[in-house]
């Protein structure tokens, strides 16, 4: 059984490749999402704890 412990290494090899990539883009979907936030224009609707902005569903707690 040597060709299944080479093939679930290769599935492992792969599926840290995989992460690494899909982490690079989670990276840059937050950098994005956060460059649309600093640079929205908020409309927020209020709640009775927290306040959502319509545009960009920034969540702010109105609780100090
Ligand atoms: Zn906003």
């Amino acid at each position: 059984m040597i060709q299944e412990g080479e093939n679930s290494l290769d599935r492992v090899i792969q599926i840290n490749v995989e992460m690494k990539e899909l982490e690079a883009q989670l990276d840059q979907l937050r950098k994005e999402l956060s460059w649309l936030r600093e640079n929205c224009a908020h409309e927020f609707e209020k709640k009775e704890y927290i306040q959502k902005c319509l545009k960009c569903q920034l969540i702010e707690s109105l609780q100090w």
